[in-house]
């Protein structure tokens, strides 16, 4: 910053040194025998200070790359931040996801743009005052003619810069759809499917329409700020000639000698460029005004960060009561008055055919989701913070994350309230199987995985999901919640995991979510759901002989593999 505000003055002074040299120059030409200095130092000053003020520019532009870095940062720690405040529940919500996405695709640029404006303008303006107050020594008039060429600028600025934030809003779906296609056309996960089906070409087609939308857009917005530009260069040329003029009269009224009306023409055009310069810094602010608005509206929006959960032991029981939920923008509740419990040590089973909520209980379970109605009880106490709820549960989700990190990360992960154990690590990598299976890791807990950062070794699904695994279970909690957690496994391998599931959860208690029978059936309790209801629990044996759904699905499914 210091140094940036030196090169500032430094310019400033430059900007002079060049008036007061080109007065010289003009005295040495034209008046040589009352002249200070002779025609050749005064020349060589001249280009001394031309070329110092000429090298201000580039140094600044790379001063302003390093600010502009620190400037970046700073915003994406806010975005990040604010993300991290955000429920789960707002990422479901459309408006969140929409600015969310506006926010990322100006965040970066615009506080850069306003950085590099602020600079301009501060060197602009002490560039402007010293200029002005040479002029104002040669003839006072002529810095309000030159300074009226902004008002017209600064107004077209604002008008610019609110088609700039319409054009931004109106085309933020647009360019989300399009990142997506691209990410499809690009990127690895997809690559094998769209070349099984060949849906590259069509989806390219898509990706096309949306470019020539984006085009259209753009195109019109560039035809405005075109005009916007050339109104306000006419303005300023405008000015400029009208300053040039009244020094020719004033040369011809005798109020100027020669040697000051070349050096007032010379301050003239110099100062007519920092106007320049003031005015398209100022421009540059006024234009990303709203976007920075809206970025700051984004940043400090939303709740308060969550206090850290207190992770707690469950004694005896979670329960859930009269739960409903409702999804943002869905008229129909995916949950409807839910009752269900889960004592310590159990293992209880969640089992519905798609769509029937599971997966939407499972988070109310883990504290990720609050209760429209109903609430959670967690050992009797009712309005259990949701972040202690969270701090006592592990989940792993259908979708869980495939890290590309280490073996050893992809598993401490799930709990960062400990350093780092790796005896914890690798216990509970043999219990899910990660490690020590034939197809075992070459390094160990030092395994790099992934190929998406182009390092490490990729693993099939089932060795994904057994990680995933792993990694519930590292996390120190009384309660887990498994969302599918076989989806992945071949039967052999399912069966060896789950037919001593209780031995893999080493007394925690589970809430086990499987569309596999063979899972579910050993557990404790089975709760049937159906469109967001509980319609049957009981244990297995209980369920197949009342004969309800679960008897008619476990029927259905046995036979299947008969
Ligand atoms: P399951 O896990 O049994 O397949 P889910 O809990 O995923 O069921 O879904 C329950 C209901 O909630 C479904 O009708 C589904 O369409 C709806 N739903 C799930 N996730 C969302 C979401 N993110 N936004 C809106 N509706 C959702």
């Amino acid at each position: 910053m210091i140094s940036a505000g030196a090169l500032q003055i430094i310019g400033a002074v430059a900007v002079l040194g060049v008036v007061a040299t080109a007065k010289l120059t003009f005295d040495a030409i034209l008046t040589p025998e009352r002249a200070a200095l002779g025609l050749a130092p005064a020349l060589l000053a001249l280009a001394l200070m031309t070329a110092l003020s000429g090298a201000i520019g580039p140094l600044q532009a790379q001063q302003q790359r390093m600010l502009g870095e620190r400037v970046s940062q700073r915003v994406w720690d806010r975005v990040i931040d604010r993300t991290a405040r955000a429920d789960l529940v707002d990422y479901e919500s459309a408006g969140f996801a929409t600015t969310l996405e506006r926010v990322l695709q100006n965040a970066l640029t615009r506080p850069f743009a306003v950085t590099t404006a602020l600079f301009g303008l501060s060197g602009g303006l002490l560039g402007v005052v010293t200029l002005s107050a040479v002029l104002v020594g040669f003839e006072p008039l002529l810095v309000p003619l030159l300074l009226a060429a902004g008002l017209p600028a600064v107004l077209l600025a604002r008008w610019a810069s609110r088609t700039e934030f319409d054009l931004a809003t109106r085309l933020t779906a647009t360019a989300r759809r399009r990142t997506y296609l691209r990410q499809l056309l690009t990127t690895r996960p997809y690559a094998a499917e769209l070349r099984a089906f060949d849906a590259g070409r069509s989806l390219r087609r898509r990706h096309d329409v949306l470019n020539g939308e984006v085009n259209a857009a753009v195109r019109d917005q560039v035809r405005r700020r075109q005009l916007i530009a050339v109104l306000t260069t006419l303005g300023v040329a405008a000015a400029l000639a009208a300053a040039l003029l009244a020094i020719v009269e004033l040369v011809r009224v005798g109020r100027l000698d020669l040697a000051e009306a070349g050096a007032a023409a010379i301050a003239v055009r110099l100062l007519s460029g920092q106007l320049s310069g003031v005015f398209t810094a100022l421009a540059g602010l006024v234009e990303s005004a709203p976007f920075l608005a809206d970025l700051d509206r984004f940043v400090t929006d939303g709740r308060a960060a969550p206090p850290a959960g207190q992770r707690r032991p469950l004694t005896h029981t979670v329960e859930l009561r009269g739960v409903g939920f409702t999804y943002p923008e869905r008229d129909r509740p995916a949950l409807h008055a839910v009752d269900l419990r889960i004592d310590a040590g159990e293992v209880v089973a969640l089992v519905g055919e798609n769509g029937s909520g599971k997966t939407t209980l499972a988070k109310i379970v883990a504290g990720l989701y609050e209760p429209h109605e109903g609430q959670l009880i967690w050992d009797g106490e009712a309005g259990t913070p949701p972040a202690d709820v969270r701090a006592s549960v592990s989940v792993i989700f259908q979708d869980f994350v495939r890290y590309q990190m280490t073996v050893r990360d992809n598993i401490t992960l799930s709990d960062d309230q400990r350093p780092v154990d790796d005896t914890a690590a690798l216990s509970a990598a043999h219990r899910t199987g990660v490690l020590g299976t034939s197809d075992g890791l070459p390094n160990g807990l030092d395994t790099m995985l992934g190929r998406d950062l182009d390092e490490g070794v990729d693993l099939s699904g089932g060795q994904w999901q057994r990680l995933a695994l792993a990694r519930a279970l590292y996390r120190d909690t009384p309660l887990v919640v498994l969302d599918e957690p076989s989806a992945a496994l071949d039967p052999r391998a399912e069966y060896e995991l789950f037919s001593d599931v209780r031995a893999v959860l080493d007394g925690r208690a589970a809430l086990l979510i499987s569309h596999r029978f063979s899972s579910t059936r050993l557990a404790d309790r089975i709760y049937v759901l159906d469109s967001g209801r509980v319609v049957e629990s009981g244990t297995h044996e209980e369920l197949m002989a009342r004969g309800g759904q679960y008897a008619e699905l476990y029927t259905l499914q046995s036979s299947t593999y008969r």
